[in-house]
């Protein structure tokens, strides 16, 4: 295996299908990838986005806290049905918040989560940061120094990132390597650039891939799919 220790980051929107924004046959879909993984051996980490909650981007009128807040709680949705479809699979899971969220999830615990971890179980975060004014892959980044993940997965809607819009441009090239300091200088809208920043800062390679059947596995394989910051 190419990774043992990942941080996978799925954006509210994977959640979601056929008008719904979250769907039952995606959530299992998401499970059922990552018990490939736990099958592989692999120690698995995640952080739920909440964007297809809400997302302040999206609306940017009212208060800008209160939107966040939303956001972060937002992931909640998905978490809640994942957890339930990972445990159906028979994967050990533990979800730990990142603030209270009024639940029975324990706030986010550096030793616990280590200790969950070390026993094999699959840890979601949900909740951001905690904070307004960030996003979930700063989230995932912070999440995936903490865990001491070799890669951060972004697994999106795109196969990585391209050289021009490539529904617009049909020439458009998938970039397979690039450096942080030129995405953050291209202002590319694929990842947060604080999250880039902070993984530049701390040589944490990001992997954007595309969300589909099969890809995380071939990741962890060796496959070189998408396209790595690094
Ligand atoms: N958000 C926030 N702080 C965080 C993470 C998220 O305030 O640490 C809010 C913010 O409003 C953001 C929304 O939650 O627009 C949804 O997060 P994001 O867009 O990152 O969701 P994703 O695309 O991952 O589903």
């Amino acid at each position: 295996m190419k990774y043992k220790n990942v941080l996978i980051k799925f954006s509210g929107e994977a959640f979601g299908d056929k008008g719904k924004p979250v769907n039952k046959r995606q959530v299992k879909l998401i499970a059922s990838e990552i018990k490939e993984l736990v099958k592989a051996k692999v120690k698995v980490a995640i952080v739920c986005g909440g964007g297809n909650v809400s997302r302040w981007k999206d609306v940017k009128k009212g208060d800008r806290v209160e939107v966040d807040l939303k956001g972060m709680k937002g992931g909640l949705k998905n978490v809640i049905p994942l957890e339930k479809a990972l445990k159906e699979m028979k994967v050990k899971v533990q979800v730990f918040t990142s603030f209270s969220l009024n639940t029975k999830y324990p706030k986010f615990n550096y030793s616990k989560v280590t200790k969950a971890l070390k026993e094999n179980k699959v840890v979601i975060f949900v909740g951001g940061t905690g904070h307004p004014f960030f996003t979930h892959d700063t989230a995932a980044c912070l999440r995936a120094l903490e865990t001491n993940a070799e890669v951060l997965i972004k697994a999106t809607k795109v196969d990585g990132i391209y050289s021009a819009d490539p529904t617009l441009n049909k020439r458009a090239k998938r970039i397979k390597s690039i450096s942080y300091k030129s995405i953050i200088a291209k202002e590319l809208k694929i990842i947060d650039s604080v999250a880039v920043a902070l993984a530049q800062e701390n040589k944490l390679p990001i992997r954007i891939i595309k969300w589909q059947e099969g890809n995380l596995i071939k990741l962890i394989k060796g496959k070189n799919l998408g396209s790595i910051i690094k």
